[in-house]
């Protein structure tokens, strides 16, 4: 199958299998807001490909999420994050606390935007009773020394490894500054997640010719009964409309890009029982050619 991509993308080292990779796209939570909900967990994608777990973003319960969609917590191997808003990251640290305490021993890379260095060492601070009573009456080893944090400002490349090469781009999200997409071309696919981002020609760019496209979406005319509901919040509808898509652009959005699938998702509201799927997608039908999915938790795509 074809590399998806980028010009210019290294050739991929020869696997000792003949089997060609299966790359596996599992969306975690796909709610936008950091409120929880019955209805749908916190922002948290899997790319799963031999069997190592790269997780964008941590929204609150992705320790468990991964648990219920069968990823073992001891495949992680690194974590991106989008953008420091909780709904993106309240689980950052947990998880890999998490899944050092499922029996993780192995590196993992983090990558993000600053202060990710700082709220790292924080978590690990604030979490040193228990660590450190674990490595000493369970024998683990040290977590501390497994976590490498990268922070990212700029866009471009970001890693690459056997598996996956990885590129961002900056996205639109005031106030937060930097805010990334992140794209996933690995050797039989080829996966961009928005991340947070108000409609941005740097999605498109980022999303050229990708076989899958998860975009953050918001149903405009839902919103004013969101906000009735949301206590506490006087500048939530104009913080909403600002820094997110309405789902018409982000359909806009995967049709310019060329994508083949274009997966809603970190949808606003979340929990709207009047809001139907066939709802969403009537939105974006008539800007997008190719396959729509209504993002739903634990869905594999
Ligand atoms: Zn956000």
């Amino acid at each position: 199958m074809a590399i998806g991509g980028l010009a210019g993308a290294a050739a991929w080292p020869s696997r000792a299998s003949a089997q060609p990779a299966k790359t596996r796209l599992i969306l975690l939570g796909t709610g936008g807001g950091p409120r929880p909900r019955a209805a749908s967990s916190a922002s948290a994608q899997a790319v799963v490909v031999n069997d190592q777990a790269y997780v964008i973003d941590c929204g609150n319960g992705v320790a468990r999420q991964l648990v219920s969609a069968n990823v073992p917590l001891t495949s992680l191997r690194h974590l991106f994050i989008t953008h420091h808003h909780s709904d993106h990251n309240a689980d950052y640290g947990n998880l890999m606390l998490l899944a050092w305490a499922s029996g993780l021993k192995t590196r993992i890379d983090t990558w993000g935007p600053p202060p990710l260095e700082k709220m790292t060492g924080l978590f690990f601070e604030m979490s040193a009773t228990d660590i450190e009573a674990r490595i000493a009456s369970e024998g683990r080893v040290p977590l501390v020394p497994l976590v490498h944090v990268h922070e990212l400002s700029q866009n471009g490349l970001v890693m690459q490894d056997e598996h996956v090469k990885v590129t961002s781009a900056l996205v639109e999200h005031p106030p937060m500054v930097p805010s990334f997409g992140f794209r996933f071309d690995t050797a039989d696919r080829s996966i961009v997640i928005s991340g947070d981002t108000a409609r941005s020609d740097r999605v498109v760019e980022l999303a050229k010719g990708a076989d899958v496209l998860v975009h953050s979406a918001v149903y405009v005319p839902a919103v004013d009964r969101l906000i009735a509901r949301v206590p506490n919040a006087t500048l939530l509808r104009q913080s909403i409309i600002a820094g997110q898509t309405s789902v018409e652009d982000a359909g806009r959005v995967a049709q310019a890009a060329g994508v083949k699938t274009l997966v809603l998702s970190h949808l606003i509201p979340p929990d709207d029982p009047s809001l139907t799927e066939k709802m969403w997608i009537d939105a974006v039908r008539p800007l997008f050619k190719g396959t729509i999915i209504v993002g739903r938790d634990l869905l594999e795509i």
